[in-house]
């Protein structure tokens, strides 16, 4: 091989951006879009140039009360609807967006700043497959969480959802399928700096006439979150994002009678053993880290490598890693793409500052220029880790990998094991006895072998310890809305 990758020319292939985006958007509740009571609204803005997109309306404490009384309204009806129509409507819904998929792509990575690679080929599609998924169930909720006369399942009734912006519309399918499939009514709160999709979402539930309030979709900042979590008539809250914000829904709905689920951070393993097919192994470090530019709570931010092949995979992976482009996420080439807001490019920062402080050895090696505008951080991994350093043991929730060695299995279990979080892990060995032995002791919600960053509406997901508690997916995703 001659030279790096790194030095290969790419024709620019940028994705059109002629998608509509209205200057302003309203609160969609009772099936209407309408400002925000007191008239308040936020701009949301593209991260990899920082323009602005649109203005979105701010809602306050008495636009969730009317959302919430809205989806109170609308849970009589939907709750005794007729289960195949429900079906109907959740498989109107996940055909739309099919349809509309080449717009939410866009849509979502000009708010989002991921690559458009990830959006087309990713989110949307499995954002889709989740409400095909969940039709499905509809008329089939007997099986899903037996009763002890044979009865139907009822549901919990207004469910609460809370979203970040890490995957914004995978997110929200995530949380109304299978809410919806079991005869709730949802009232949503996107996350700041990622309504867009939400929004279009909502125009496609116009679009396939859902009936008035069964979701109504709540934009504003943390705050329209905490009046939501609160809020006295709602039966259900399912959160996703911070633990430190998880901690806090815990305390406020602790002593009511709402329901909670929280799907919270990570510091997850990825453990290469020797045996593993070395290749393949650091292609799916790259997916576990650096999708998303490591904006993802089941990241494989720790990178735990059999002591005889660490030399081999570090040097494999700094080849790999030059060849990643960073930049326009809209180019279909680009691998990595904008960072979603200053604040999470701020924290990614100080981490990486923390990381050199305590020691550890800093590898970055892509050398290209970045965009002048926007929200950029260069995938990066540090060497000469130790259990103890700031950056093994905290969520950085950006690009950046931490790498350790063991040598034996049990040593192995034992790093990955040493941390608050159990969110995901994975496991590179070509002996099946040794991913199984080693998957039963990790304790994490979901496990992958020579693989990583695998979803599919069927699989249930979710965490242990402060990576939260429910399940979301799968038969154990639908019992959390089922009373
Ligand atoms: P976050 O603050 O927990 O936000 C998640 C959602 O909760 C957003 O919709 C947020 O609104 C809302 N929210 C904020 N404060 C709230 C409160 N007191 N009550 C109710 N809702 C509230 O997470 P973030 O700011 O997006 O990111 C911070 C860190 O969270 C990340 O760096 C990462 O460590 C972690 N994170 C984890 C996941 C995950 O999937 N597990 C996803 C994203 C982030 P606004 O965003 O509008 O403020
Ligand atoms: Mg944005």
């Amino acid at each position: 091989m001659t030279g790096t990758t790194a030095e290969w020319e790419y024709a620019p292939a940028p994705e059109s951006t002629k998608v509509e985006i209205k200057p302003q958007y309203g609160l969609f509740i009772d099936g209407a879009f309408r400002p925000a009571k007191a008239g308040k609204t936020f701009e949301t803005i593209n991260p990899a140039n920082e323009s602005v997109l649109s203005t979105i309306a701010q809602a306050e404490a008495i636009d969730v009360n009317l959302a919430v009384a809205s989806a109170r309204r609308a849970l009589k009806g939907w709750r005794r609807a007729p289960a195949l129509e429900r079906a109907k409507y959740l498989y109107r819904i996940a055909r739309r967006i099919q349809e509309r998929a080449r717009e939410l792509a866009v849509l979502e990575t000009m708010d989002n700043g991921k690559p458009i690679r990830e959006t087309r080929d990713e989110d949307i599609p499995l954002a889709a497959a989740h409400f095909f998924h969940h039709a499905g169930w509809c008329d089939k909720l007997r099986w899903a969480c037996p009763t002890a006369d044979g009865s139907v399942p009822e549901p919990v009734g207004v469910c609460g959802q809370i979203i970040p912006w890490n995957f914004p519309l995978l997110m929200a399918a995530w949380k109304i399928a299978p809410a919806l499939a079991c005869g709730n009514t949802v009232v949503l709160k996107p996350a700041e700096t990622t309504s867009l999709t939400a929004l279009r979402l909502a125009e496609i539930l116009q679009e396939v006439d859902l009936p008035p309030g069964v979701v109504n979709i709540i934009t504003g900042a943390g705050e329209t979150g905490r009046e939501l979590v609160a809020h006295g008539d709602v039966d259900k809250i399912a959160f996703t994002g911070s633990t430190e914000v998880g901690r806090a829904i815990a305390s406020t709905v602790a002593g009511t009678k709402k329901r909670l689920t929280l799907e919270l951070g990570g510091k997850s393993p990825n453990i290469i053993f020797a045996d593993a097919a070395i290749d393949q192994a650091v292609e799916g470090v790259v997916s576990a880290i650096w999708a998303n530019q490591g904006q993802v709570c089941c990241a494989g931010s720790r990178l735990i490598v059999e002591e005889s092949v660490a030399d081999e995979v570090i040097e494999k992976l700094r080849l790999r890693m030059r060849s990643l482009r960073v930049g326009d996420p809209l180019d279909k080439n680009t691998d990595v793409g904008a960072i979603n807001s200053r604040a999470q490019l701020t924290r990614i920062e100080r981490y990486i500052k923390i990381g050199v402080d305590e020691g550890a050895q800093h590898h970055e090696v892509c050398d290209a220029a970045l965009p002048a505008k926007g929200f950029w951080c260069r995938p990066c991994f540090f060497t000469g880790v130790q259990p103890a350093h700031t950056i093994a043991r905290e969520e950085i929730f950006g690009p950046v990998l931490v790498v350790m060695t063991f040598r034996t299995p049990d040593e192995a279990v034992a790093r990955a094991n040493n941390t608050q979080y159990g969110l995901s892990a994975g496991i590179w060995t070509s002996r099946g006895s040794k991913a199984y032995e080693v998957a039963r002791q990790i304790k994490a919600g979901v496990i992958w072998c020579n693989t990583f960053n695998q979803f599919d509406p069927a699989a249930p997901f979710g965490g242990y310890r402060e990576s939260g508690f429910g399940r979301e997916g799968g038969r154990s995703g639908l019992s959390a809305y089922l009373a």
